[in-house]
């Protein structure tokens, strides 16, 4: 059995230097409007934060913003069921009462994993394509801040140094991006520590630098027409300034 050797103090350590936001914009209020106005990922309908025990250990002595996540369909079960030895699902209090100091590691890198080669090497961020059709963020790659790059990267560089079961588990979800993507007929795009696009042909695994209409748009972020409709059908509210950056 893998024994990880992550302890609390040192996620302490971890959030102290993985704080660098997303961009320089608030993505929430793009994706908002698509959810009811809770952002994507601070909804436990859409993402269920997955940390490691030690990290809930952390949390737990520090605020009571987070509790253990109860399943309510079957999907969340599975989730629930596929959890490694290490790790357990929690929630927080919903997107009102969030704490930024306190934010788990998954929060702080949503919507972005760190994408690992065939030859077992991290060559940068990709996505969590599952929520291509709800995540904004995951349309406006070119807006990531080069410092959360450095600073998420850096905060997995630990991590996995230390719990070699999470290492796997990144193999593996890369492995299963490829296979998805080839299936779909799509290039996966990865960013780089210095904020370059990269694209991986998932059938081959190769890895060449991105042009810069390479940039991926999803779903309902493909255009503003695509983005107002999907929001008329959730009910939701345009923001003032559409599908742009502001
Ligand atoms: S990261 Fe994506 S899902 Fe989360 S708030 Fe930003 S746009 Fe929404
Ligand atoms: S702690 Fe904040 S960022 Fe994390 S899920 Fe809750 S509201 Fe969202």
């Amino acid at each position: 059995m893998t024994v990880s050797k992550l302890t609390p103090d040192d996620f302490a350590r971890l959030y102290r230097r993985f704080n660098a936001p997303v961009c320089k914009f608030d993505c929430g209020k793009k994706c908002a409007p698509l959810n009811g106005g809770s952002p994507v990922c601070c909804s436990t309908q859409n993402a269920v934060p997955v940390v490691h025990k030690a990290e809930f250990k952390l949390l737990r002595g520090r605020t009571d913003l987070w509790s253990r996540f109860k399943p309510y369909d079957a999907t969340t079960r599975k989730i629930v069921d596929e959890l490694t030895s290490v790790s357990c699902a929690i929630e927080c209090k919903g997107a009102a009462h969030c704490e930024r100091h306190n934010r788990t590691i998954a929060c702080r890198a949503f919507p972005f994993f760190p994408y690992v080669t065939r030859a077992r090497q991290i060559i940068g961020l990709s996505v969590y394509w599952i929520f291509e059709d709800r995540c904004w963020m995951m349309s406006n790659m070119r807006l990531v801040e080069t410092s959360f790059i450095g600073e998420c990267l850096d905060a997995w560089d630990t991590i996995f140094a230390k719990d070699k079961e999470e290492w796997e588990t990144y193999v593996d979800y890369s492995a299963s991006m490829r296979r998805v993507f080839s299936r779909r007929g799509m290039k996966i795009p990865v960013l780089d520590r210095d904020g370059q696009l990269h694209i991986v042909d998932p059938k081959t695994g190769d890895v060449r630098p991105g042009r810069d209409n390479e940039y991926p748009k999803y779903g309902p972020f493909k255009s503003e027409a695509a983005y107002r409709r999907a929001i008329r059908e959730a009910g939701g509210e345009v923001p003032a300034e559409g599908l742009a950056p502001a």
